[in-house]
């Protein structure tokens, strides 16, 4: 086990899910073809949304909603700072000013009431929307930052990319996916090889909305439409003489290529059967942590066990954390800090933001390290890292 290492999320590829890209790249599509449609039929129901648009990565997901939801330049958006950048940066993409809120330190989400304030301290109509994240697989509760939407007339994007197959309660004891659709407008998810499902690279947005689908499916290739009924130019203009031409097809919007490929598709598709039974294994993995952490000092805060949690990440909050780090990365133990506060990135700083802005934020990652947590990640590894955190601290 010493000359092994063992990452923080590894991905888990079968030889089936081998046969299904080979069978791909044998068939007709290399891309555009069948395989992106069953991907995201099967996807949309994983998650009980009704439409789901797969794209390239997760990252073009999020620029996608951001423009399908007409962000402007200046529009200001409500994020949190522990989260991946691509949280935020989508808004900029639009020239959206990132508004960061902070996180409660029990669940390590976006505070709402950090949100609550910042909408309370604003003329109504200074904000525009809000990105929650369900970070580290732990469903953001929608419902009440639904409620806060409408009070402020706000869209919400649910970045979902740590949580497919989570679920919080809802207040009449209903599980609610995330990424259903059911309180965010859109939801967006990665296929990054350590996220739950992998195909390489590729993201999913999963919406209720028939109007943003359809936009979503226009801005996903180049802002191009080929049907009859939408076009604007008339069929004197297109060649034709009663109908259209069949070679006719109109560029509507300035969209981009955000596709994915025909091959990854039929991955995250093979992916998605072994879901449920990797997030059971993930959820064990979390127990088992859990108990071996609790009541130990040098544990200043866990991820909690909670229903719906979805464990994209375990993390503890330790003291000496660099000291443990350094320590695991000896015994081949590759722990890994999520996240670096997004506001305090150089990037963020050029606007402002600075330390101290933050506090729950900035306090919570001088502790946090992500353990090793992934679905094949061996008993004997799992135990192997517990003991070793043990033995720093002893
Ligand atoms: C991975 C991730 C993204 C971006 O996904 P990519 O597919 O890597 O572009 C966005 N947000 C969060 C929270 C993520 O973890």
């Amino acid at each position: 086990m010493e000359n092994k290492i063992i990452p923080y999320g590894k991905q888990n590829i079968t030889e089936e899910d081998i046969e299904v890209v080979i069978e791909t790249l044998k068939s007709d599509y290399l891309t555009q073809g069948p395989k992106i449609k069953e991907f995201e039929d099967n996807f949309a129901k994983y998650v009980n949304a009704k439409y789901a648009v797969a794209l390239a990565n997760g990252t073009a997901a999020l620029h996608l909603c951001a423009l399908a939801l007409d962000v402007q330049p200046g529009d200001k958006v409500i994020t949190t700072p522990i989260t991946f950048a691509a949280s935020a940066n989508c808004i900029r993409y639009c020239g959206g000013e990132v508004v960061f809120g902070d996180i409660d330190p029990d669940t390590y989400l976006l505070d709402i009431n950090s949100v609550r304030s910042l909408l309370e301290a604003a003329p109504k109509g200074t904000y525009k929307g809000i990105i929650p994240v369900d970070f580290a697989g732990r469903a953001v509760n929608l419902e009440e930052f639904k409620a806060l939407a409408k009070e402020y007339d706000l869209w919400i994007i649910e970045d979902a990319c740590h949580a497919p197959g989570g679920y919080f309660i809802d207040s009449k004891g209903e599980q609610q996916y995330c990424g259903n659709g059911q309180f965010a407008e859109l939801a967006i998810f990665s296929f990054h090889p350590v996220k739950h499902i992998a195909s390489g690279e590729g993201g999913m947005i999963t919406t209720n909305n028939e109007e943003l689908y359809k936009r979503l499916l226009k801005l996903r290739t180049h802002g191009i439409v080929k049907q009859d009924d939408l076009y604007t130019n008339s069929i004197e203009f297109a060649g034709g003489i009663e109908s259209y031409p069949l070679w006719y097809m109109e560029m509507q919007a300035l969209g981009y290529n955000y596709r994915i490929t025909d091959f990854q598709a039929a991955l995250g598709n093979n992916q998605l059967k072994r879901a449920d039974s990797g997030l059971e294994t993930r959820r064990s993995i979390a127990s088992r942590y859990k108990q071996a952490f609790s009541g130990k000092s040098y544990v200043k805060g866990q991820s909690g066990v909670v229903d719906g949690h979805a464990y994209h990440l375990y993390i503890l909050e330790v003291d000496d954390r660099l000291g443990l780090y350094n320590y695991l990365r000896t015994k081949n133990i590759f722990a890994q800090i999520h996240y670096i506060p997004c506001h305090l990135m150089p990037y963020y700083r050029e606007f402002g933001w600075k330390e101290g802005d933050r506090v729950a934020s900035e306090t919570y990652y001088k502790h946090c390290i992500s353990l090793p947590m992934y679905p094949t990640l061996p008993k004997e590894e799992l135990d192997y890292v517990i003991e070793a955190i043990d033995e720093y601290y002893k």
